[in-house]
């Protein structure tokens, strides 16, 4: 799949090269840029999460939002309430394929959370115990196996005041519900 057209009116940094600052949709048609390394990857078992990739998990690295860019067509915007923190979250899609690419947070508007299967080398995000998390695992599908190491959480890492939440680190790799 040809990303041509827009690397070639935006000419890449060296930064923008790198596989985790940029990336795009299926058809092309919509692609971004971060200009940045993620802040940390939050992977995420929830219902909310699991009817937005239609899959069982979201990996979503997070970025500072001010240096983020969409580039070519902008996406579409679906906006929803959290029932959780009943604050909005937009999901941005492209119009033309339906990939879904990120999300952004009344929450933390500062921050955006992208698809990671949307960036253009996913194998190059970092998912270590230092720069990773686990959460809602009381939402994942049985069997879900949470790997050794990593901090888990049964559903938010924070309080919505922002204070923490004692998470639960497992010394071997733990399937949930057998
Ligand atoms: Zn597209
Ligand atoms: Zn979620």
């Amino acid at each position: 799949m040809s990303s041509s057209q827009f690397e070639h009116s935006h000419a890449p940094s060296d930064e923008a090269k790198h596989g985790t600052h940029v990336g795009g949709c299926l058809c092309g048609q919509t692609r971004y840029n971060t200009k940045q390394d993620p802040l940390w990857v939050t992977i995420c078992y929830c219902r909310f999460c699991q009817q937005a990739t239609g899959s069982d998990r979201m990996i979503e690295p997070i970025y500072d939002r001010a240096p983020f860019v969409f580039v070519g067509q902008a996406p579409k915007v679906f906006e929803l309430t959290s029932q959780g923190s009943g604050k909005a979250v937009q999901v941005h899609f492209c119009a033309q394929c339906g990939t879904k690419l990120a999300l952004t947070f009344e929450r933390w508007p500062d921050r955006i959370g992208l698809y990671s299967g949307t960036l253009d080398d996913p194998a190059a995000l970092v998912v270590t115990p230092e720069t990773a998390k686990h959460i809602f695992t009381s939402e994942a599908r049985p069997g879900t196996i949470l790997p050794a190491e990593f901090k888990t959480f049964d559903r938010h890492a924070s309080e919505n005041d922002g204070s923490p939440i004692e998470p639960k680190i497992f010394d071997m790799p733990f399937a949930l519900n057998g």
